[in-house]
């Protein structure tokens, strides 16, 4: 079967932005999201994990949606950049804790090496916090590049991080 085009975005936080919570900051990303563009198909739970490289940091929030867009690529990626200023992200040093991160996964399969925007997402299959969420609203997901499913990604993830990244609501 032929896989329809779709969008998926990584959505995380692990630092309360005006007072409330980093949930509270994702779902208000989502509802401000159609005013920007880009309309919501799909979301997933919120799933918690233990902040990486360093788990003394506060645990993430995350979760994955399926969008639409008539941007191109690069469009989508500077909305998502200017929603991520919107929720006070300040960029420090790599991984460091944030208020909200915003990551384009997948853009109807388009590979695409460009200064600022790498598609698929380099670090996709490395991460049980985005391949959880995608697993959970895209079962049937492939990686554009390797052609392996959403499972098979699951299945080679360290377990450790798998069974440390917990659903929520
Ligand atoms: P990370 O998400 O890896 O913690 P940042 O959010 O600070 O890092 O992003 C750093 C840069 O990564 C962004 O300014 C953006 O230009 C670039 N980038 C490259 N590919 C992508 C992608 N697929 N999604 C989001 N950002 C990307
Ligand atoms: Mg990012």
């Amino acid at each position: 079967m032929v896989e329809t085009a779709r969008i998926f975005i990584a959505l995380g936080a692990n630092l309360p932005f005006e007072a409330r919570s980093p949930q509270a900051t994702l779902s208000r990303a989502l509802q401000l999201m159609p005013s920007r563009g880009v309309e919501v198909v799909c979301v997933s739970s919120f799933w918690m994990s233990p902040a990486w490289p360093d788990p003394e940091k506060p645990d993430y929030v995350n979760a994955v949606a399926q969008i639409a867009t008539n941007k191109t690529p690069l469009e989508l990626l500077e909305t998502l950049l200017s929603i991520e200023s919107s929720f006070g992200r300040r960029r420090n040093e790599r991984w460091d804790s944030r208020t909200i991160d915003l990551d384009l996964l997948d853009f109807n399969r388009v590979t695409l090496t460009h200064a600022r925007l790498t598609l698929p997402h380099p670090r996709l299959c490395d991460r049980a916090f985005v391949l959880l969420p995608l697993a959970e609203i895209a079962s049937d997901w492939q990686h554009p590049v390797s052609g392996q499913s959403v499972s098979a990604l699951v299945n080679a993830l360290d377990q450790r991080l798998v069974s440390e990244t917990v659903r929520t609501v």
